[in-house]
């Protein structure tokens, strides 16, 4: 019988374990951001009833669709926005999540703040930098990461926690899991999301705190994310 999602959890979660302490780490130190974009609600369900509590979601509307229902049936969700932002979202991306993890223009940083200020929520937010310095992919560039920091956080009052990477598909991922590390580093920040199902393992060995995890969880995406 093939596999369930919660058998493929359990798996994720002591693959985490084993390279936590591979590592040095504290077992349990690192935040699974379980992926359930393209899913419907029925199979998130058995997910949340096996005991996982955080998910990431990259668009606004689905996730608007799909959460509101599953809070009401379980208590401590914590949901991630890990896909890109238009300023035109923001209203419902605050009231929708909990945590953003991409904050890659300074537009919508502005425009996330004023409205956690109006709704009086303070979410936690990583920058997203474009390590491969990609010209199709969000991010900031690593040049003028430290610059965009410091604009977050002391000029516009984000609450700035760490950052975040998606490396390029063709490199290897290590060396933009270390760059990341040494650009958190730098700015004080303490918080790494990094890694995906096919790198995870290696983005815990850079220091991840967050690693966001779909497909190896709720299997292959009929549809492009
Ligand atoms: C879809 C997505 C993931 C999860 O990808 P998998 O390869 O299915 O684990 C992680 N991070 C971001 C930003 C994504 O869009």
């Amino acid at each position: 019988m093939a596999d369930t999602a919660p058998d493929r959890l359990n798996r994720v979660l002591s693959d985490i374990y084993a390279a936590e302490q591979e590592n040095g780490g504290v077992k349990g130190e690192a935040t699974l951001v379980a992926v359930s974009k393209t899913f419907p609600a029925e199979d998130i369900q058995p997910v949340l009833a096996a005991g996982q509590r955080v998910f990431g979601e990259n668009r606004v509307q689905e996730a608007m669709a799909k959460w509101p229902g599953l809070r009401e049936d379980y208590e401590g969700v914590e949901l991630h926005l890990i896909g890109p932002l238009q300023s035109n979202k923001a209203k419902e991306a605050v009231a929708t999540f909990d945590v953003i993890h991409t904050i890659d223009r300074e537009k919508i940083a502005k425009s996330l703040k004023l409205e956690m200020d109006k709704q009086d929520r303070n979410l936690p937010c990583f920058i997203q930098v474009n390590t491969g310095e990609e010209p199709q992919k969000a991010g900031i560039a690593p040049h003028d990461l430290d610059a965009f920091v410091a604009r977050c956080r002391d000029e516009i009052g984000l609450e700035v926690v760490g950052l975040m990477c998606i490396p390029p598909v063709e490199d290897a991922p290590g060396p933009h899991f270390a760059l990341l590390q040494k650009m958190a580093d730098r700015n004080g920040l303490s918080l790494l999301s990094m890694g995906m199902s096919s790198d995870y393992e290696t983005a815990l060995g850079f220091g991840a705190t967050h690693v966001r995890v779909g497909s190896a969880i709720f299997g292959h995406r009929d549809y492009p994310a």
